[in-house]
C-alpha cells in the first residue's frame, strides 16, 4: 500500500440534465435516478446534481433546502446560482437554481439551450469549488448538456484545491445529440476564445462548435451504455461525425450496459397494474392483458397476440418498418398498441392506423407513465426495431413483465436480448439483423406462431426473460472499477463481487 493511500469512500458527483423522479424525457432520466443509488450500494459516496426546473413536482420543490448561492462567471457575465438540496431515500440530490435559465415549460427546445447548459456546466464546477459537501473525486458527466464540465474544470479550475484532483468520466447516452452551436459562443458565452486548446477541441468545423466533442477530448474516461454501442460509435454510420475521436480514444472507452430499477419495474409489487403476477404465478398477466385490451378499445380476445410499442416516435426507433408492415400484421390478426410522442409524421401515421383498424390497433399519442406500466404488463410482445439503440430500457422492462421483445440486433438491444433458439429452447426474445420490414414482420409473425401453437415453449421463454438480471448492481460495479482505475490511491471500500 503506498504511503498516500486513502481508505475512504470514492466520492462521485453525478451531473445530469435529468433524473427520475424530478425530470425525465427518456432513458437518461431513468439512469440518473437509479445508477447513483447503486453506486452507493457498491461502496461510493454518490450524489446527483441537476438543474432546478420549474417543472419539478411542487412537493419536491417544497422540500428542498438552500445550501449555498454565488455568482457563476460565464464569459463577460456573472449569473446568480443557488444550490438547493433534497435527500430522497438516502440519496442526496443538488439542484442548480437560476430562474432565467430553468423556469421554462419543458426541459429542452429553446433558442438558448447552448447557453443554458453552458451555465449549468459552469455552475457545477463552481459548486465543486465552493461547496464543501460537493467536493468529489470523480465528476461523472452525461451527454451534451454536461459535456462542458470537463472542459471548464480543466481550463478554469485547475488551480482550485477542491478541483485539481477531480477526474472526469463522460457517458454517451446518445451520440445523435451533441450540442452544436455557432462559434460565436466561444467568446460570448464560454469565454474560451483565447485558450487555444479549448477552442480547438470544441470546434467541429469552420464556424461551429460541438459540446460533446469537447467532453470526448477532455475527459479522463469515456463510457457508453452498452458494449455493442461502444464498438458502433467507432464506425462512421453510427458515430455521427465523432467516430474518429472514439477510435482515437478507444483505449479509454468502455461499454457498460444500463440496468433498470427493479423496485419500480416489478410485476409482483407494481401498484399501477390491474393484477400482480410473478414467474411462479403468471395468472395475473392474463387479466392485465384483458384489462389493457378493454382500456385501449381492442377486442378482448386472449388468443390474439398483443404487440406493444412504447417510446419516442422518431426515426431512430425504426418505426418506418412498423408502418410498412402494419397492413400485413393486421391481416394476420395481430393486435398492435403504440404509446409515444415524437415527430409529427410518425404521430399522424399511427393515428391513421388507429382509425383504420379500430379494435385491432390503438395509438396513444401521449407521455403516460402509468399507461406504460399497464402496457408492459398486458402485452405479449414488445416491438423495438430500432435503427440504432445505445442501450434501450423498454426491452429490459418488457422482459421483467414476461412480455417478449422483438428487436433489431443493434447496440444494447443486441446485448440484452438473447434470441430464441428453437433447437435448445434458449432465449429471452426474438431478433432480426437488417433494417428490412419483411425481415421484421417474419420475425414478429414467427414469434406469434409460437404464441399460437406452442404454449410450453412460450411459457419457458417468459420464464427465462423474467429471470434475466437487469439490476444496476452489475453496472455499478463496472463503473466503480473505472473510478478506482482513475484514483488508484483510494482503496476500495466495499468491493462487491456478487454479480
Ligand atoms: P430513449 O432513452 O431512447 O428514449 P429508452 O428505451 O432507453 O429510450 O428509455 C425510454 C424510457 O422512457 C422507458 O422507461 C420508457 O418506458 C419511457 N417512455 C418513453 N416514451 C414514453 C411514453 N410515451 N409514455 C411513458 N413512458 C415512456
Amino acid at each position: 500500500m503506498s504511503t498516500n493511500a486513502k481508505r475512504r469512500k470514492m466520492r462521485v458527483l453525478f451531473a445530469s440534465s435529468e433524473a427520475v423522479p424530478f425530470a425525465k424525457t427518456g432513458g437518461l432520466g431513468d439512469v440518473a435516478g437509479s445508477l447513483p443509488r447503486a453506486l452507493k450500494h457498491a461502496g461510493a459516496k454518490a450524489a446527483v446534481i441537476l438543474p432546478k426546473y420549474s417543472t419539478i413536482p411542487q412537493e419536491y420543490q417544497d422540500r428542498m433546502k438552500h445550501v449555498a448561492d454565488f455568482y457563476v462567471p460565464l464569459a463577460w457575465r456573472n449569473d446568480y446560482c443557488g444550490i438547493e438540496k433534497l435527500t430522497l431515500q438516502g440519496l442526496d440530490f443538488y439542484f442548480v437554481d437560476n430562474e432565467s435559465y430553468f423556469k421554462r415549460d419543458s426541459l429542452y427546445g429553446y433558442f438558448d439551450d447552448g447557453e443554458r447548459f453552458a451555465f449549468f456546466a459552469k455552475a457545477v464546477c463552481e459548486a465543486i469549488a465552493r461547496v464543501p459537501e460537493l467536493e468529489c473525486d470523480v465528476l461523472h458527466c452525461n451527454d451534451w448538456q454536461t459535456a462542458l464540465c470537463p472542459v471548464f474544470l480543466r481550463e478554469f479550475y485547475r488551480e482550485v484545491p477542491a478541483c485539481n484532483n477531480v477526474k472526469c468520466v463522460f457517458t454517451v447516452h446518445n451520440v445523435k445529440f451533441q450540442g452544436q452551436y455557432g462559434d460565436k459562443m466561444l467568446q460570448d458565452v464560454l469565454g474560451v476564445d483565447d485558450i487555444p486548446a479549448a477552442r480547438d477541441q470544441l470546434r467541429c468545423d469552420a464556424d461551429s462548435i460541438n459540446f460533446m466533442k469537447g467532453a470526448l477530448c477532455y475527459s479522463d474516461w469515456l463510457t457508453t451504455v452498452s458494449p455493442s454501442y461502444a464498438c458502433e460509435l467507432q464506425m462512421p454510420f453510427f458515430g455521427e461525425g465523432l467516430d474518429g475521436i472514439f477510435r482515437r480514444r478507444s483505449n479509454i472507452l468502455s461499454g457498460i450496459l444500463n440496468g433498470i430499477d427493479q423496485g419500480i419495474w416489478n410485476p409482483a409489487t407494481d401498484s399501477m397494474i390491474p393484477r400482480n403476477f410473478s414467474p411462479k404465478d403468471m395468472s395475473g398477466k392474463a387479466e392485465c392483458k384483458r384489462a389493457l385490451q378493454e382500456e385501449l378499445g381492442l377486442a378482448q380476445d386472449p388468443t390474439r397476440p398483443l404487440v406493444v410499442s412504447i417510446g419516442r416516435l422518431t426515426n431512430q426507433k425504426g418505426l418506418g418498418l412498423v408502418r410498412y408492415a402494419m397492413d400485413g400484421l393486421m391481416a394476420r390478426g395481430v393486435q398492435v398498441a403504440v404509446l409515444g410522442t415524437g415527430d409529427a409524421d410518425q404521430e399522424e401515421a399511427f393515428s391513421y392506423f388507429s382509425n383504420k383498424y379500430g379494435n385491432q390497433m390503438c395509438a396513444r399519442i401521449a407521455f403516460d407513465n402509468a399507461l406504460s406500466h399497464r402496457m408492459y404488463a398486458g402485452g405479449d410482445l414488445l416491438l423495438m426495431p430500432s435503427e440504432f439503440e445505445p442501450c434501450g430500457l423498454s426491452q429490459m422492462i418488457a422482459m421483467r413483465y414476461g412480455t417478449l421483445p422483438v428487436v433489431r440486433e443493434t447496440g444494447g438491444l443486441r446485448d440484452s436480448v438473447q434470441p430464441y433458439n428453437k433447437f435448445t429452447g434458449e432465449g429471452t426474445g426474438f431478433s432480426f439483423a437488417n433494417m428490412n420490414a419483411d425481415e421484421m414482420a417474419d420475425t414478429l409473425l414467427g414469434a406469434c406462431e409460437i404464441f399460437w401453437t406452442d404454449q410450453k415453449a412460450w411459457s419457458q421463454l417468459q420464464q427465462q426473460a423474467m429471470a434475466a438480471d437487469f439490476s444496476w448492481r452489475r453496472a455499478a460495479n463496472d463503473y466503480m472499477d473505472i473510478y478506482h482505475r482513475l484514483h488508484p490511491e483510494i482503496i476500495r471500500y466495499n468491493k462487491r463481487r456478487d454479480r
